[in-house]
């Protein structure tokens, strides 16, 4: 422990998971599911860890990108279904069946391809239809002239043998821009396509038990009218995101460092590479250990600012691979040893992706595997997680 937390780690708060889940739970209704997305090791905070809380705090279901994740959080013990919402080779699909592991579904090929392998292993392997209302991603597209043949399309799928029809899904492209009147719009357009091509699947018979279109944006902003049996936030379970400022939750990970070295540098001094930080008196400089390996954007060299004891500090010159520098001079009580937050409770992460002109979300996954993951429950250190091969 002590020599975790020596250097640079991640607080990953299961309390504010904790709060942040039952206000999405109260909001949808204990009728509708929840369903933790921990995809990309649940958006950088520990998808192990992570999943094993969600399941205890009554989660429906999980969703990961991948069946190397999804067997991850089977190791780790927990029993939830697991969505995979990319691609698996249909090879892979026993192993799906052996894990228990439901796959998305994108086309008829990918569907049939699965079905024999299912027939063949003996298994049935649970799938959830993915429909494109708007997306262009993965999917059955269902705009326009695609419609009628995507319905007979999904009908046919559905029955193949081997496959359990369990669910069907949409992904919405600009739910989280409530305020732009072209994105309410087309977002109101998905769902409309959406439960158009749910409502022509159930006119010729086929009803699936878990329909779902919830991601984080539409959770916020459209959940009265677009509820359906299951929603699937990602970035708001971890209290990131404008959407999850507006819905009071709490930030998960809070990325900390400490200052290693503190020197006072003479006037004309500059720091770090490409000498882009001049000190025009003599400034005390603190030396953090944590750069952009570590998940500290190299963008955000000298333009931003981190939280110490004395309030915030203006990080100055580049940001290096393992170090950074910041400007200690209104901050006197600031010494070698004390602590530092990048980002989190006190220094918030959308803010900083909004200057490294990026979304939250590319924040908390960056942050690396040397990064140690320390998991605290009212305060107190419950596990803690070191992804290297030590
Ligand atoms: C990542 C993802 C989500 C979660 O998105 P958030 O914006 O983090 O809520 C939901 N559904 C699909 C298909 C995804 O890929």
């Amino acid at each position: 422990m002590e020599q975790l937390l020596r250097r640079t780690w991640a607080e990953i708060d299961l309390d504010a998971l904790a709060y942040n889940f039952h206000v999405l739970q109260d909001r949808v209704g204990k009728e509708v599911k929840v369903l933790g997305v921990v995809k990309a090791d649940a958006y950088g905070h520990g998808a192990r860890v992570l999943s094993r809380e969600l399941e205890a705090l009554g989660a429906g279901y999980l969703a990961v990108s991948n069946l190397d994740e999804a067997r991850e959080i089977r190791k780790a013990g927990v029993k939830l279904p697991i969505l995979i919402l990319g691609y698996t080779p249909p090879e892979n699909t026993a192993l799906l069946m052996e894990n228990n592991v439901t796959q998305a579904v994108v086309s008829e090929d990918a569907a049939r391809a699965y079905s024999a392998a299912a027939a063949a292993a003996g298994g049935t392997l649970k799938i959830h239809i993915k429909a494109d209302t708007g997306m262009s991603r993965l999917g059955f597209l269902c705009d326009g002239e695609h419609f009628d043949d995507t319905v007979e399309t999904v009908l046919r799928v559905c029955d193949l043998p081997g496959l359990e029809a369990e669910g069907i899904f949409t992904h919405f492209a600009v739910s989280d821009e409530p305020d732009k009147a072209d994105c309410v719009a087309f977002t109101k357009e998905q769902f409309g396509r959406f439960t158009r091509l749910i409502d022509a699947l159930a006119a010729r018979g086929r009803t699936f038990a878990l329909r779902h279109c919830g991601n984080s944006g539409a959770t916020v902003n459209y959940y009265e009218e677009m509820k359906l049996d299951m929603v699937r936030p990602g970035i708001i379970l971890y209290g990131c995101s404008e959407g999850a400022e507006k819905l009071g939750l709490k930030p998960v990970m809070t990325l900390k460092t400490t200052i290693s070295s503190v020197k006072t540098l003479d006037a004309g001094c500059t720091v770090s590479y490409g000498r882009t930080y001049k000190v025009e008196q003599p400034t005390r400089v603190g030396v953090m250990p944590i750069g952009y390996a570590d998940g500290f954007f190299r963008t955000l060299s000298n333009r931003c600012e981190v939280m110490t004891e004395d309030g915030p500090v203006p990080q100055c010159g580049r940001i290096c691979m393992d170090m950074s520098m910041v400007d200690l001079t209104n901050a006197p009580n600031v010494e070698v040893g004390s602590e530092v937050e990048i980002f989190g409770k006190r220094n918030s992460v959308n803010r900083l992706a909004d200057i490294a002109g990026t979304i939250s979300y590319e924040l908390t996954c960056a942050v690396n595997k040397r990064v140690p993951r320390i998991f605290l429950k009212g305060g107190k250190v419950v596990e803690t997680e070191l992804r290297m091969y030590l």
